[in-house]
């Protein structure tokens, strides 16, 4: 079973700039870390956890390693679905 747990940030999605006020994390039960991956809920765009816990956009082979993650592609794909859903009701 998955498990969510949210935690309170501040972040701007280094691809669309939106600003986000909450990081959820699965299976983790804890709050981000330096490493992590987000999803940002409004594009979709995978960024990095920086070691200051804000968002840079992946380097290139981040970016392919990103794009051959199930649990990546299943976030990303759940979020184009709604907001497809909200361009298209
Ligand atoms: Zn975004």
């Amino acid at each position: 079973m998955t498990t969510w747990k949210e935690h309170l940030v501040y972040l701007i999605c280094p691809f669309c700039s939106y600003k986000m006020d909450r990081a959820g994390a699965t299976n983790t039960g804890r709050g981000p870390k330096p490493s992590d991956v987000s999803i940002c809920i409004k594009c979709g765009g995978a960024a990095i956890f920086t070691r200051k816990l804000r968002l840079r956009a992946p380097t290139t082979k981040e970016r392919r390693e990103l794009m051959l993650d199930d649990k990546v592609r299943h976030y990303q794909k759940a979020v184009r679905t709604v907001q497809s859903k909200k361009d298209h009701p």
